[in-house]
């Protein structure tokens, strides 16, 4: 399956100049979905994961389906003032200002071992923020996994050591 297929490019959304990966026709689709599940599966390559960890809010789509294949737990890393209970906050830079992601401060016990996902790594900035709150927790990042990576925007050089894989590059 070429999964390219199912990903909307839609230019200057946002705003001007942003080549929006739209995955609204790869969600619309349950073979699709099942086989980018397979292969986020196959990425992961067996190792035991505790929790996985997905970011607000297109990230929420795959990362609670591949939490249950994992028999992992499911936490949300969501924008400010949305999680009820305790959170920790992390501040980010964006293009224009600044943004913050928040955990439950109970999410991720000391040692535990971590998947985090999102949809898309662009600049990186937004999953660099969700990896130190889960490294705040004592969580342990075993991979950061994308459906997609705008390679030119090189992120990975933002999230260091941790090892970063996704289905899709551009
Ligand atoms: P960044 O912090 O620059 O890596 O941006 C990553 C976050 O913004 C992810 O949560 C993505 O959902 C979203 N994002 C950034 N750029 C795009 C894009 N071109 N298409 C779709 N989503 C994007």
């Amino acid at each position: 399956m070429n999964l390219s297929e199912y990903i909307r490019n839609i230019e200057n959304f946002p705003k001007s100049g942003v080549n929006f990966k739209d995955i609204t026709p790869l969600l619309a689709n349950s073979d699709a979905v099942e086989h980018c599940v397979q292969q986020l599966l196959v990425l992961i390559d067996d190792q035991e994961i505790d929790k996985v960890a997905a970011i607000e809010s297109r990230g929420f789509f795959f990362g609670t389906l591949l939490a249950q294949k994992l028999n992992a737990g499911f936490v949300p890393i969501r924008k400010p003032g949305k999680l009820p209970y305790k959170t920790l906050k992390e501040p980010y830079q964006l293009e224009y200002g600044l943004d913050a992601l928040e955990i439950h401060e109970d999410a991720i016990k000391k040692g535990e071992r971590v998947l985090l996902h999102d949809d898309v790594l662009a600049t990186g900035g937004t999953a660099r923020a969700a990896c130190n709150l889960i490294e705040q927790l004592g969580g342990e990042i075993v991979q950061c996994n994308f459906l997609l990576e705008l390679e030119f925007l090189n992120g990975i050089k933002k999230l260091r050591s941790h090892p970063v894989k996704s289905l899709l590059k551009y």
